[in-house]
């Protein structure tokens, strides 16, 4: 089963291309919002750096969502699309000043503080302002996920967050600062995670910390397990929509919210993930003694998922129904690691064949580079295609 796609429109658009079915994003956003409007205290930030496209972002923030940002660019991002400052959260764990200044100029939500020092110079900085900076501490709860090793970050030896042993003397620290106000406690154990039990194990986690908290009396307001929820690589077709009831059912059971307590969620991936295609033509079809190339036009700095992570793409010929052959799928670039797949079974390819690259709509147009001089590839919605 392949996707639908508009190809008698995308023959006339300039190939290697994102194209972004806003149909699907608004049937996820839909199946979020039920989850969350089931629940009253549930908030979605969407994890910009997923996809920050326009249009993208201008679909979601219409549907009520707020945003979740790693820079100060996000920030104006999600501003220009959109999304009200008070809906928007600020990670990371090397922040410039600039970048804590326009997030204190504008008012946003919270900072997602991942160090003493970094909560000095928030305090210092929101003093020269004249204000007063939201904080929640990034904890890093050394909960494991069963994931690619270069996208868990939950774990003891990674950069992100503060130590538990911590928590309570950077929660100490805040109450003594004027120019801050802890709201919160926010946790992210990693990307494209699948198992319900690591975040069942992340739940477990906070309900100890909590207990902690309760001995020293402290209250918080917002809890925010960050994102991580994964998608179908394999199957866009049969499960273009991930499981948010899995998902959301894992927190509401296993999560012990104190009363009144807002529990804040990050999804990025499985917002945005399946609705996104990388479309790419074949250059040529290069035959040798032991295998066939499918050289296509979009490589590594379109999509460089396969090479940096070895991910797995579906791959699609949105032209041909022949029958299928065994091709290694690679780009132009010149580095070895531009390969999309090995061995891969497609229908028989031609020249100037359009071929899809499915689930791409995460982590893809976003990291695309313009090594060796090659334009940014441009991002298209099903409305651009009418
Ligand atoms: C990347 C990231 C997310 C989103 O992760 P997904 O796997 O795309 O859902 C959420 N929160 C933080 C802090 C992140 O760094």
């Amino acid at each position: 089963m392949k996707g639908s796609f508009p190809t008698q429109a995308f023959k006339d658009i300039q190939t290697p291309f994102y194209y972004y079915d806003t149909a699907l994003l608004q049937r996820t956003l839909d199946a979020i919002k039920e989850e969350t409007d089931k629940n009253g205290n549930y908030h979605l930030h969407y994890a910009v750096k997923a996809n920050a496209n326009p249009k993208v972002l201008q679909l979601i923030s219409r549907a009520g969502f707020g945003a979740d940002c790693v820079s100060g660019g996000e920030i104006s991002a999600c501003l220009a699309a959109g999304f009200p400052a008070d809906k928007i959260v600020y990670a990371g764990v090397g922040k410039s000043d600039w970048e804590i200044e326009l997030g204190l100029k504008h008012g946003i939500a919270y900072f997602n503080v991942e160090s003493l020092p970094e909560l000095e110079v928030i305090n210092e900085l929101a003093a020269r302002a004249r204000t007063v900076a939201r904080v929640s501490f990034r904890i890093n709860p050394n909960v494991g996920a069963h994931t690619h090793a270069h996208i868990t970050t939950g774990l003891s030896e990674n950069k992100f967050g503060i130590a538990m042993e911590d928590m309570l003397t950077v929660i100490g620290r805040a109450q003594q600062m004027d120019h801050v106000d802890f709201v919160g406690l926010h946790f992210h154990i990693g990307s494209q995670i699948t198992e319900m039990d690591d975040f069942k194990a992340l739940c477990d986690r906070i309900n100890e910390l909590q207990e902690q908290l309760d001995e020293h009396r402290i209250e918080v307001k917002n809890i925010n397990v960050g994102g991580g929820l994964g998608i179908d690589y394999r199957h866009p077709n049969e499960a273009p929509i991930p499981d948010f009831g899995a998902y959301f059912a894992t927190y509401r059971h296993h999560l012990h919210l104190r009363p009144g307590q807002q529990l804040h969620f990050e999804l990025g991936r499985a917002v945005v993930g399946q609705c996104g295609s990388l479309i790419t033509r074949v250059l040529y079809v290069k035959p040798t003694a032991h295998k066939q190339f499918a050289i296509v036009d979009a490589g590594m700095t379109d999509l460089i998922r396969p090479a940096l992570y070895q991910a797995y793409h579906r791959i699609e010929n949105l032209s041909s129904d022949e029958a299928e052959e065994t091709y290694d799928i690679v780009g132009p670039i010149c580095e070895s690691s531009d390969v999309f797949a090995k061995d891969y079974a497609l229908n028989r390819c031609h020249r100037g064949d359009l071929i899809a690259l499915r689930s791409a709509g995460a982590y893809g147009e976003i990291m695309a580079s313009g090594y060796n001089c090659r334009a940014l590839p441009k991002g298209y919605t099903t409305e651009d295609c009418d």
